[in-house]
């Protein structure tokens, strides 16, 4: 019986009968089915979500539909996992979407970005930031056929293409699909892009290779519909404990691998400690939450997290609707149980300070040459000024990748790129490749440190263009100062801080400053062991005026550090 047929019959069930419908939600509910089954336009005699009980009341995950917000409204009334006939309507009229489509659209990683930009802009999935040449190459043509004819790796060592007109948008959702790649679930409030440590499986420090994690864990989500339309956005990270930050601590769960020696009640191995709501725009790292993991328990916990999160985060106000909000009106302890009771097995609560501490992150190895644990074979950190990568580069890329490596590439949380598996005798040859290409590799540049967000050129909540200015600044500081300590320069255009501005060494927030473009500006912000939120310098500074000032905080920070200082 269809959800249609029983609004239908709704006012004929007997007691029984009712009863016996309750049972086949709660039924339908613990498979992960009811998302689907729930989500009705009439809201008639649907099922609740979170409770698997049928009503007549129209309720959506414990929350009546009158007191649900605007967005979670539209999750409600048509489940956006469902709406490939709207999107080929809407490629057939070439026709931008009404404000309920437009989010709904964000569900399959299509942003439709007026008035900044007339057209799409395009979220991808890279799980574990690892990807083809071939899949390089029919994205480069994608870009170059249809959108702005280059690729933006962002700050989830994602990538986004701008610039789709919406007559495009299903051929290139289906060309996505053929390079073996998605969108599904890389906007709105859904689990954005799973990362991973970039260099790991071959990363010589890691303590174990967290891509199949990685892996594992996108491909849980793609298979499973109640884990989307969550009340917020949500990050998950995995860490491998090597040398590279993946900057687990910015995620709403980062997983960092840890040891664990012998003389504990746990047989000594590698596990996981589990890190719990990170989220910088709102000044809050990820904390553990004292528990440790085994690696095939990381997947089913945090299944069992977001569900709990899906079924009782805030749908009201979307200010309170990430998971730090629940858990801040919880407590840690009562949402590891309510995580415990949807796992078969139970958690253990082991000290963090038991664990041996982690390795230390070596800030220059996503930059430049350095060996793999694989003997004879190194990897190469490519610097991509605020991610931006013209097509041309993206083929050139993909060949080099081809002709010195296997073929794979990692993109990094720092916007830039990395080619793993070249043979000792081949990194020479592939230097210069690199070279031909217009493309740098050498460590030890504010620019290759430098991360930005999309600015005003594509972004409507921008205060300023922030890319533009953050190579501009970068480069002016690169021609004046000779950088040995990594500085990371972290820009963004509004206070959503999709750039994280406040663990950059130095963050700058977009501000109009007397109807210019400016800055906030703050310094000493870092993450993992140098964990920090930056402290305000300037409150706002039109952009014009931040190179003399800039020279002089660098010009006083090189004269007058110590050592390594930071
Ligand atoms: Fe847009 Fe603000 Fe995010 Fe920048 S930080 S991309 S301006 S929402």
């Amino acid at each position: 019986m269809d959800s249609t047929t029983l609004s239908n019959a709704a006012a004929d069930f007997t007691a029984e009968q009712k009863e016996y419908l309750q049972g086949f939600f709660a039924g339908l509910a613990q498979r992960g089915l009811l998302p689907f089954v729930g989500q009705t336009a009439t809201g008639q005699l649907t099922a609740d979500p979170a409770s698997g009980v049928a009503n007549q009341a129209a309720v959506y995950f414990g929350t009546p539909v009158e007191d649900l917000c605007k967005e979670e409204r539209w999750k409600y009334e048509e489940n956006a996992l469902d709406i490939w006939d709207k999107l080929l309507a809407h490629a057939n009229e070439d026709k931008a979407p009404a404000a309920d489509d437009l989010f709904r659209f964000k569900f399959h990683g299509l942003f439709y970005v007026a008035p900044a930009q007339d057209s799409f802009m395009l979220r991808m999935r890279v799980p574990g930031a690892i990807m083809t040449s071939h899949q390089m190459r029919g994205l480069a043509a994608m870009a170059a056929d249809w959108g702005s004819g280059r690729v933006d790796i962002t700050t989830r060592s994602n990538l986004q293409i701008r610039e789709f007109q919406p007559r495009h948008i299903v051929r290139v959702l289906n060309m996505l699909r053929e390079l073996g790649m998605t969108s599904r679930g890389a906007g709105a409030d859904n689990i954005r892009n799973i990362t991973a440590s970039p260099i790991t499986g071959i990363d010589p420090l890691e303590l174990i290779d967290v891509a199949p994690l990685a892996d594992a864990m996108n491909a849980y989500i793609l298979n499973s519909r109640d884990m989307y339309g969550l009340p917020r956005k949500f990050n998950i990270a995995f860490d491998n404990g090597g040398a590279i930050s993946v900057v687990a601590d910015t995620n709403d769960i980062g997983f960092v691998a840890v040891e664990v020696k012998d003389g504990h009640d746990v047989p000594e191995g590698i596990y996981f400690r589990v890190l719990l709501c990170g989220i910088t725009g709102h000044r809050q790292f990820a904390t553990d939450c004292g528990l440790l993991l085994r690696a095939d328990q990381t997947v089913c916990v945090a299944a069992a997290m977001v569900r709990v999160f899906s079924e009782n985060g805030d749908r009201t106000d979307r200010k309170k609707a990430r998971l730090k909000y629940l858990v801040d009106k919880w407590g840690v302890e009562k949402f590891l149980e309510e995580t415990e009771k949807r796992l078969a097995f139970p958690l253990i609560r082991f000290a963090a300070q038991d664990c041996e501490p982690r390795r230390e992150i070596d800030r220059k190895a996503h930059i430049g040459v350095h060996p793999q644990s694989q003997p004879g074979m190194h990897y190469i950190g490519v610097s991509v000024p605020v991610g931006q990568l013209p097509a041309s580069q993206m083929l050139a890329v993909a060949s080099i990748a081809d002709r010195f490596g296997s073929g794979e590439m990692r993109l990094t949380v720092w916007q830039n790129l990395i080619l793993p598996n070249i043979a000792s005798e081949s990194v020479e040859a592939a230097k210069q490749a690199l070279l031909d290409a217009g493309l740098q590799f050498e460590a030890g540049t504010v620019l290759n440190g430098t991360v930005a967000c999309t600015g005003n050129k594509g972004c409507k909540y921008a205060a300023a263009d922030t890319k533009s200015h953050a190579v501009a600044l970068a480069r002016m500081l690169d021609e004046r100062f000779a950088i040995e300590q990594p500085v990371n320069l972290h820009v963004t255009g509004c206070a959503h801080s999709c750039a994280q501005h406040y663990i950059g060494d130095i963050g700058m927030m977009g501000v109009k400053v007397g109807g210019e473009e400016g800055y906030q500006v703050l310094i000493g912000g870092g993450s993992d062991r140098d964990r920090g939120l930056g402290r305000e310098l300037i409150p706002a500074i039109k952009f014009a005026d931040l190179p003399p000032v800039m020279e002089r905080l660098f010009g006083a920070y090189t004269m007058s550090r110590a050592d390594d200082e930071s």
